[in-house]
């Protein structure tokens, strides 16, 4: 099979957009997906997010849509063909500006709508008829509900980022949407993991659908280094703080299990004075674009960071990455990690182990196949780095400042997750069987080398937001690689 976008027979508007993109090459998943898709077919594949998953299923799509294509101006025209649902808010408005590109020299319409957003604006686009929806499920529910969105007509859906949406709870919403929809339709199911659950999903709603599988796209053990230390609970941040100094660490990740623990940890080490921004489900969109925009520019150290919250972000080649709480998924290890040493660069992992977490070290253990080294942590004697005030600091949350907890609050918050401890369940259970996908170790590049398609000359193309007003120049580490 060629890789190459011409073997694939695209319109010559969508052709035109790929040329633009700087796409030479397709990516593995876009190699399965595509030609599969333009068969009607219903789709089940296995893929994160950074591996051109978003053309994989746009393409195909937008070429199917053509059909369709019309210049009128009258809504009734352009009634919602396609429908994309996402279960983030920054991850929907990212899909929507690459289907946007994807579709420019077309005359198919596209919007995006998510909730912590006015519904006006939305409910106008709407209105004036679009072929291509995307939407995550809460707020597109209210527009079904308001009559803004008619989905009778629709004849494909992608159920993109899956197990997020069930971990987020999204179920009831996506069970409801898909009952709105033609039973005549193909449906693309897309996820990083296939737990029982989401295989039920795919069994209840794709009908024989072709199964795609493509290997993680880096964060391998070549390029990451790993290290895992021992620290009791309450020198966790002094560990990061000292880390951070040692290792001249420029910016980093941070995760963490909990809502609560992340704004808690985040203005922490303000107060210690790093410079640090949370991000969680319950921020409001706009501070959570503040925040992105705010660390893209560099000017936050550290984005403290849930998994669910981390997974709408478009940000790969951190320096570093700090698992400030081991992952309740080991699977959540792997995304986390995957967000450093990207593109060839080092990059570095750095896991903070409690006495407490001995189940899901070895849950870690088992899907990484290999016995973790633990080390010890030396403390050195540590003062604040003084940077909290020297002027500075242009961003924070301020509404979560000055608002210590006690100690009880601390342990409970290890209860309320985010997301419930799946892996708490099987204590008790016999092992479940694992997905062989994730029973594979990483897979490491050739020596030295990335993916063709990744190191395909293309040209930068700006991911951030129009919502995201970056108030300098993105930090060199986020620039496309050439
Ligand atoms: P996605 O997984 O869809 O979020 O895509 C990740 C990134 O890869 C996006 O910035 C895309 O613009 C880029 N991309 C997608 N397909 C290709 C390709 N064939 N060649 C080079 N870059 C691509």
């Amino acid at each position: 099979m060629s890789d190459s976008f011409s073997s694939l027979g695209l319109a010559e508007p969508l052709k035109r957009a790929v040329a633009e993109m700087g796409y030479e090459q397709m990516t593995p998943i876009q190699a399965q997906a595509i030609p599969v898709v333009l068969t009607g077919r219903d789709v089940m594949g296995a893929a994160q997010t950074g591996t051109g998953k978003t053309a994989a299923f746009s393409l195909p799509l937008l070429q199917r849509l053509l059909k369709h294509e019309n210049s009128s101006t009258s809504p009734a025209r352009h009634p919602v063909r396609a429908l994309v649902l996402l279960p983030t808010r920054e991850l929907a408005d990212q899909v929507a500006q690459q289907v946007k590109l994807y579709a420019k020299h077309t005359n198919l319409r596209s919007t995006v709508v998510f909730g912590g957003m006015d519904m006006k604006p939305q409910t106008a686009e709407l209105k004036k008829g679009v072929e291509v929806l995307v939407a995550t499920p809460g707020r597109l529910l209210d527009h079904i509900e308001a009559k803004n969105a008619v989905l009778n007509q629709v004849e494909y859906v992608v159920l993109d980022e899956a197990d997020r949406m069930l971990d987020i709870g999204f179920l009831p919403d996506l069970q409801r949407i898909l009952s709105y929809l033609p039973k005549q339709r193909t449906t693309l199911l897309f996820s990083a993991t296939f737990s029982p659950e989401i295989k039920r999903l795919a069994n209840s709603y794709l009908h024989d659908p072709t199964t795609i599988e493509v290997s993680r796209p880096n964060a391998t053990a070549s390029t990451v280094e790993q290290h895992f230390f021992s620290v009791g609970d309450d020198d966790k941040r002094r560990a990061v703080r000292q880390l951070v100094r040692q290792r001249g660490i420029s910016q980093a990740f941070v995760f963490v299990n909990s809502k609560l623990g992340c704004a808690r940890l985040a203005r922490s080490l303000e107060r210690d004075g790093l410079k640090a921004v949370a991000m969680h489900g319950d921020k409001s969109q706009d501070e959570r674009l503040k925040a992105l925009a705010a660390f893209k520019a560099g000017e936050v150290d550290l984005l403290v960071a849930t998994d669910v919250a981390a997974r709408g972000l478009d940000i790969k080649d951190v320096p570093a990455v700090f698992n400030f709480d081991v992952p309740f998924n080991p699977e959540d290890y792997v995304h986390r990690i995957g967000r450093t040493g990207r593109a060839g660069a080092s990059g570095l992992a750095i896991t903070l182990v409690s006495p407490g977490d001995g189940r899901l070290v070895a849950d870690l253990e088992k899907l990484l196949k290999k016995k973790l080294e633990i080390e010890p942590i030396e403390f050195e004697e540590d003062r604040p780095r003084g940077r909290i005030n020297d002027g500075r600091r242009t961003w924070r949350d301020r509404g979560e400042l000055g608002d210590d907890r006690d100690v009880m609050e601390r342990s409970r918050e290890r209860e309320r997750s985010e997301r419930p401890p799946r892996r708490e369940a099987y204590a008790a259970a016999p092992a479940a069987p694992k997905d062989p996908f994730f029973e594979q170790p990483y897979e490491a590049p050739a020596e030295g080398a990335a993916p063709a398609w990744e190191t395909a000359k293309k040209e930068p193309v700006s991911r951030v937001s129009s919502n995201i007003k970056t108030k300098r120049k993105v930090a060199a580490l986020f620039k496309t690689p050439q």
